[in-house]
């Protein structure tokens, strides 16, 4: 357990949450600044940063506990989908550096939304050549 870490201390039970569901591994709660009603965060009990630092068996059993929070959730509600959202890095605007999945349920027509536009061919082209890579 990191002692500065807010979501250590969250999973130790030194500061509350609303708990959505707990297992040997994992919490799931409710974040407190929700994006839309049910916003869940999940996190493994165990401290790592992103998900650069966390070993590939936690992340395949944090990744099989949001599938399973999300599924409930869009039952529970409900809800008629769902974004998941986990963000690395200051610039990725990640505030807590403790890892978390970020399940943020959607409903038809409601406000939230990503804003993109079309990409160049080209400039996609030469990107996918210089970050491409094979297994
Ligand atoms: P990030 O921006 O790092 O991906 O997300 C961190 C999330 O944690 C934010 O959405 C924020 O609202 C939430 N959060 C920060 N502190 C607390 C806390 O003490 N309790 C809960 N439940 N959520 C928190
Ligand atoms: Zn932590």
């Amino acid at each position: 357990m990191a002692n500065d870490c807010i979501f250590c201390r969250i999973a130790a039970g030194e500061i509350p949450c609303f708990k959505v569901y707990e297992d040997e591994l994992v919490l799931a709660y409710l974040d407190i600044n929700p994006f839309s009603e049910g916003h869940t965060l999940v996190i493994p009990k165990a401290h790592s940063a992103g998900l650069l630092d966390t070993d590939d068996a936690t992340l395949a059993a944090l990744l099989s506990r949001v599938k399973k929070v999300a599924a409930h959730i869009k039952e529970a509600l409900p809800c008629d989908g769902f974004n998941i959202l986990q963000n690395n890095g200051e610039a990725a605007g990640q505030t807590v550096r403790h890892i978390h999945f970020h399940i943020i349920p959607r409903r038809n027509g409601d406000p939230l939304a990503f804003s993109n536009s079309p990409g160049d061919m080209e400039r996609l082209k030469a990107l996918a050549q210089r970050i491409g890579f094979a297994q």
